[in-house]
């Protein structure tokens, strides 16, 4: 879309100047997230009225100004052009969610890591998202599949969004969402032993939840889907460099593991790759 939005804005803004806008971009619903270099600020709300004029469907158009931080992962999103609006329906798989794309994490970026994973997962499984969001895999999953998720997610925004999107997709027989910290809500609501299979989608952080994820997998062991950050100077390091830091992580618990499968979902900045990692473990 950038050579695309360059094309559009030719001949309104200078080539000099068309030369700086980032290539990255989503548009999630009818809301379209471009980032707007500082030097080109002056010129947003003409680039916004150009992509709603020339985006069919498109309503709004919103800068990120900050990257994606905090504990609820929220991106800075500043108004541009159209109508001024954060709430947004996004399709994907013939599931519908609501997102808002102020106060609660959505990556459009995600749809082919949501559909991997719900292809792997087995009817009558019992599933643990830990850090859910809208409910995004939840959904998907559960349309893939007849199982049985418990959603947690600490920002209340994305749990009440969560409940809507199980709601809107027929999928609330088959979900509970949970709002809260997932460490305080697996220890204290006893769900020690429970799950067939735990997704741990905080790249950031997954490492610092693997002792209570190990203790939710049931005894005769689960499948982990374990995401994280990984710095390498080639590309083709990563997936080594990912598995040598799970094994690092797993030299601290007592069990057995067996990495099914580790790949590159996307890269977040220069030398600096999300990976997701599928194990099979079992504690000792
Ligand atoms: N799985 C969702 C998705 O892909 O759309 C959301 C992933 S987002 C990267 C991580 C989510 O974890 C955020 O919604 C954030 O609010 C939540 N989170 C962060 N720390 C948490 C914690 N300690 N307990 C529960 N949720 C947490």
């Amino acid at each position: 879309m950038s050579k695309y939005l360059k094309t559009l804005l030719r001949g309104t803004l200078p080539d000099n100047e068309l030369e700086s806008l980032y290539s990255s971009y989503d548009i999630i619903g009818d809301i379209a997230i471009i980032k707007i270099p500082e030097s080109l600020i002056h010129h947003r709300h003409v680039i916004g009225k150009v992509l709603i004029k020339n985006i069919k469907n498109l309503k709004t158009v919103l800068n990120q100004s900050n990257s994606v931080s905090g504990e609820y992962r929220l991106r800075g999103v500043d108004f541009v052009a159209g109508e001024e609006k954060y709430l947004t329906i996004y399709k994907e798989f013939g599931c519908k969610f609501l997102v808002n794309v102020a106060t609660s994490y959505f990556s459009p970026r995600l749809s082919t890591e949501r559909l991997r994973i719900s292809n792997l997962v087995n009817a009558g499984e019992t599933v643990l998202n830990m850090f859910a969001g809208v409910g995004t895999f939840s959904v998907v999953m559960v349309k893939k599949k007849p199982i049985k998720v418990l959603n947690i997610d600490s920002n209340l925004d994305a749990y009440i969004l969560s409940e809507i999107n199980s709601k809107i997709n027929g999928a609330r027989q088959h979900i509970v969402s949970l709002h809260g910290d997932a460490r305080n809500i697996l220890q204290s609501k006893n769900y020690i032993n429970n799950f067939d299979r735990i997704l741990l989608p905080l790249p950031e952080k997954a490492h610092e939840f693997l002792d209570v994820a190990l203790l939710c997998l049931k005894p005769s062991g689960g499948t982990l889907h374990f995401f994280s950050h990984v710095k390498s100077e080639t590309k083709k390091n990563v997936v080594l460099e990912s598995e040598k830091h799970i094994a690092q992580l797993f030299s601290k618990f007592n069990c057995s593991y067996q990495i099914c499968h580790t790949q590159i979902v996307r890269d977040v900045a220069p030398r600096i790759y999300q990976t997701v990692t599928d194990l099979f473990v079992r504690r000792r």
